[in-house]
């Protein structure tokens, strides 16, 4: 019996002129994330996606966990092709059900009819199809409220699928039709959802991420780039640059007032992170940042921060707490990384009591008993640039 996955797009479909472009960039994503599993042909028609593999071997279960990961695809069903005459589409209903069917007991079937030309109407089909099902498993029930399994019979312009059962998908908007984004990624469990949030919505993703060697160890930066190779499975590949940051943080600690350590560092931070967004043609940055979650956290702090800033930062946790965050985190396969217990830099030399409300002119006249620029510049000399995925 042939297989197919049959992806149903979500609000791409609403776009209007644009509708193409996204169409576009889903089947691209589709194509290059299936190719790992399988040969499979791609197209798409009204609002459906068809992935067909090319052969009965193909691994239908890998592809099905893959294109329930691509953004833009709302939910994917996995059908049996049948060919376009009631006979068939009943008997392959109940061959290729077989298993779902013995283990429920209620039921119903459900058809959707796009091709008007088929002699049947779909309260027809429902009805042959029911009927032959029950014949052949009588202990089955017809049921229209709340049945156990419903079975979706689908004819199209082709062919027509039968199937039962739909999975989650992604939802949001296809990877790289909402410009590129520069995400902070520490090893901890907001910057990772962060970056997910925002691929959600089209976003393309590179990471920066700060790296305090020895202060921190080579199993942190380790984390960081595991927990990158998981985003990659929702947005695709993406390069990782790791900036050495130890020579800015013991200049901060040794020169700077000790209240104001973290504010500066998050500055430095902001600009080295701004500087290779640049480079690499991002239009925003992306962090994990959570209204009063930690002190550089409170209003005044992210004010402070932000005045380094040029570009829009977005900070898309910044209103959810910190179990909301965790159930994302749960649900997309960061929590089990960001839980190792690795230091990040922001854990070394944190202040004893930070300030909750910095001003301005006090952070600016602090850093003006550092070299920024050369600081800067010597960081983004050292930088290492990783591709994953
Ligand atoms: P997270 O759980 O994402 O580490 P957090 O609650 O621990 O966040 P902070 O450590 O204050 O908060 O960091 C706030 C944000 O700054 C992070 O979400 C991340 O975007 C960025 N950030 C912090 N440390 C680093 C780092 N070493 N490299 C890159 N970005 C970082
Ligand atoms: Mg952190």
């Amino acid at each position: 019996m042939k297989e197919i996955l049959l992806c149903k797009c979500g609000e791409l479909v609403l776009k209007g002129l644009n509708r193409h472009k996204f169409e576009d960039r889903l089947k691209k994503t589709l194509y290059w994330r299936l190719k790992k599993i399988g040969e499979f042909d791609i197209h798409a028609c009204q609002s459906t996606v068809y992935v067909e593999p090319r052969s009965e071997g193909e691994d239908m279960a890998a592809a099905l966990a893959a294109c329930s990961r691509i953004f833009g695809i709302v939910g994917v069903a996995r059908a049996v092709v049948c060919e376009k005459n009631i006979e068939d589409i009943k008997q392959k209903a109940g061959d290729y059900l077989k298993d779902a069917l013995a283990a429920v007991r209620t039921y119903k079937v459900e058809t959707r009819r796009a091709d008007k030309r088929f002699p049947l109407t779909s309260p027809e089909i429902s009805r042959e199809v029911g009927g032959y099902l029950s014949d052949r498993y009588p202990h089955l029930q017809a049921q229209m409220e709340e049945p156990q399994l419903t079975v979706k019979v689908e004819v199209r312009e082709e062919y027509a699928y039968v199937s039962a059962g739909v999975t989650a998908g992604a939802g949001g908007l296809p990877t790289g039709t909402s410009g590129k984004g520069m995400l902070l990624l520490s090893g901890g469990i907001d910057s990772p959802v962060a970056g997910w949030m925002m691929a959600k919505r089209g976003m393309e993703l590179a990471g920066v991420h700060f790296f305090s060697y020895p202060y921190t160890s080579m199993e942190a930066r380790q984390k960081v780039l595991d927990l990158a190779e998981v985003l990659t499975h929702w947005a695709g590949r993406m390069t990782v640059t790791v900036v050495p940051f130890t020579h800015i943080q013991t200049e901060i600690r040794d020169k700077c007032r000790e209240d104001y350590f973290t504010l500066i560092m998050r500055r430095m931070m902001m600009r080295l992170a701004q500087r290779t967004a640049e480079k690499q043609d991002c239009q925003c940055l992306i962090t994990g940042e959570s209204l009063a979650q930690v002190a550089s956290q409170t209003v005044q702090a992210l004010n402070v921060t932000n005045a380094v800033c040029q570009m829009p930062v977005l900070r898309p946790v910044i209103g959810m707490d910190k179990e909301e965050i965790v159930s994302v985190a749960r649900r997309i396969g960061t929590m089990d990384i960001s839980i190792l217990p690795y230091e990040d830099c922001c854990t070394v030399f944190t202040p004893k009591h930070p300030q909750t409300k910095p001003a301005l002119d006090k952070a600016e006249e602090e850093e003006r008993k550092l070299d920024v620029e050369a600081l800067i510049d010597e960081a983004l000399a050292g930088v290492e640039i990783i591709t994953i995925g």
